[in-house]
């Protein structure tokens, strides 16, 4: 990995972060919130760890990595003291051991098999893990998430489970043409978002509502988002 990076590097990623930072304060205001109300994730999968620890040094205080091999193997040149790093790409079930203190949360949980390896590697480690739940808002589509249908038994379920503190929902709706169809995805997550919270009741304490990325975290924030998931927008593109 090259770490080594130019001046005009650094001076891009500042740049970069107050404008993100800016159309999210703005974005939260119009849609009635303190900008302390959004957080910003950056996400840096792909991303090199010089890069990563001057983002953080700007402020992030949030990362989010897909893959726990690439976590791992970029951990050791992270400056994350005061950073919380959490999941947010498919997890399979044998890699939960691997990261389980490690992150403070995996916003990807999308199965009850994977519900109840985090529930035992958490009680082996006496720790409880904070999960969101990742929902499927397209299901013509074929990504991952759970299908809408099931997420408020899914949600019970994980309320319910040792060690597990459900704290919400993450979605990656389809790319969209445009933002009037972006924001109908977000609003229809929302919904769910709401009806999610209100089932539970006092079981669980639901505030943390995941959507939102380079192309469409403003409409996110516009329809309720309070954490919004950055890359490309922040480091530039990916290359992989
Ligand atoms: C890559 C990724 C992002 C960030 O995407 P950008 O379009 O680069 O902002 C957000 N969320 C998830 C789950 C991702 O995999």
């Amino acid at each position: 990995m090259n770490q080594s990076f130019s001046t005009d590097d650094l001076s891009f990623l500042t740049e970069n972060y107050k404008e993100i930072t800016e159309k999210i304060a703005a974005a939260a205001v119009s849609s009635g919130r303190n900008p302390s109300d959004v957080r910003l994730m950056a996400v840096t999968k792909t991303v090199s760890p010089a890069h990563i620890n001057h983002m953080i040094s700007l402020g992030v205080g949030l990362i989010g990595e897909n893959k726990v091999q690439e976590l791992l193997g970029k951990l050791e040149f992270l400056t994350t003291e005061k950073t919380d790093i959490h999941i947010i790409g498919h997890l399979q079930s044998n890699k939960v051991r691997k990261i389980i203190n490690t992150v403070s949360m995996i916003q990807s949980v999308d199965s009850i098999s994977l519900i109840d390896e985090i529930s035992r590697q958490a009680v082996n480690n006496n720790k409880t893990m904070d999960i969101l739940l990742e929902v499927n808002i397209d299901s013509e589509d074929s990504k991952t998430g759970l299908p809408a249908e099931s997420l408020i038994e899914t949600a019970f379920r994980a309320a319910d489970t040792k060690g597990i503190v459900l704290k919400g929902l993450m979605s990656i709706p389809p790319i969209c043409e445009d933002e009037k169809t972006a924001r109908m995805y977000f609003e229809k997550t929302r919904r769910l978002y709401e009806d999610m919270k209100s089932a539970l009741g006092k079981r669980a304490d639901i505030s943390v509502l995941s959507m939102g990325m380079s192309s469409d975290f403003e409409a996110a924030i516009l329809e309720g988002s309070n954490l919004v998931r950055v890359g490309s927008s922040l480091f530039g593109a990916r290359r992989y």
